[in-house]
């Protein structure tokens, strides 16, 4: 508690907290919440300021999207409640996470909430802060790598580049209903040239995203790369075309989370893919393997 006064530039609160405990009164805590931003799934990519509060909380909420070598940064004796969420598996409502989260803060628990990449993009996390907020509930935001930043990175694909492609926009593909999509999004917008379109959840709709993006006049040789795992060991990355990214995404048989990233920019991976970070640790893992020897 010291410490997160003074890291907060707090100093008369650190000092009156620093006082209480020498002399022994009991810490007087109110619950909180933090809904931490985990980033794509690296644990190299979460931030020391995520670090810092999973090392605080008595209990971590996370989402499936949060890999476990992530949920491992957090202190050994939280509690750590799954709350599943699309993708398959246990799926808990928003509204029962919002009820969990003000629950555990009432009864005087550190909450952290614990999603993937950045709370505020795709994430829900505006909702659960809305539910904080009516609840007068105490709680901070600590901002993620989000999926389009860290995927980009990952499979060398710089998401604007000078002269070439100066805007980009994070879209969600999914919806529910059958023409939702189409009436969802602004099409035309998304169809102009020199123009990044990375679809969040798009990945079962890429037949549809096609056709709307090739309707409204994008090239349908404008190149794409679907991302799946994306800073993760199990990363692949599949590209092709507007026209044909679809049957190489069959063929790959990739499967979600998976990140689209439509727009001139893609064929820059052809010279600027990362040098696999941990190509020592691979080479060696091979060698340990008969098949190799
Ligand atoms: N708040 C998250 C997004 C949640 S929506 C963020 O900021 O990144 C979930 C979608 O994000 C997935 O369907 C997928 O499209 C994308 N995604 C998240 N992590 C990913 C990863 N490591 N690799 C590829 N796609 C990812």
């Amino acid at each position: 508690e010291v410490a997160a006064h003074m890291m907060a530039g707090r100093e008369s609160q650190a000092e009156a907290a620093l006082e209480a405990m020498l002399h022994g009164a009991p810490p007087s805590r109110a619950g909180e919440v933090y809904l931490v931003g985990a980033g794509p799934g690296d644990p190299e990519l979460v931030t020391f300021r995520a670090v810092r509060l999973m090392q605080q909380a008595d209990v971590i909420l996370y989402d499936h999207l949060v890999p476990e070598a992530v949920i491992d940064l957090a202190r050994r004796d939280a509690e750590r409640i799954p709350v599943g969420k699309e993708g398959g598996g246990a799926h808990t409502p928003q509204e029962e996470i919002n009820a969990q989260l003000i629950d555990l803060a009432r009864q005087g628990k550190r909450v952290c909430r614990l999603k993937g990449g950045d709370p505020y993009v795709f994430g829900r996390g505006g909702e659960e802060a809305e539910a904080l907020v009516k609840a007068g509930i105490s709680f901070e935001v600590v901002p993620g790598i989000t999926a389009a930043v860290g995927c980009a990175a990952a499979a060398g694909i710089p998401l604007t580049h000078r002269g070439l492609v100066r805007s980009v926009s994070f879209v969600t593909g999914h919806c529910r209903g059958g023409d939702a999509l189409a009436e969802s999004l602004d099409w035309d917008a998304l169809a102009r040239p020199g123009h990044t379109v990375v679809f969040y959840m798009g990945f079962r709709n890429l037949p549809e995203i096609r056709v709307h993006l090739t309707s409204r006049g994008r090239d349908p040789k404008t190149p794409v790369a679907v991302i799946e795992n994306g800073t993760q060991p199990t990363q692949r990355v599949v590209t092709g075309t507007l026209a044909d990214i679809g049957e190489r995404v069959e063929e790959a048989g990739i499967h979600p989370p998976a990140l689209v990233i439509i727009g001139e920019v893609v064929a820059l991976r052809e010279t600027l893919m990362p040098t696999p970070k941990d190509a020592p640790a691979t080479v060696l893992r091979l060698l340990e393997t008969e098949s190799v020897v």
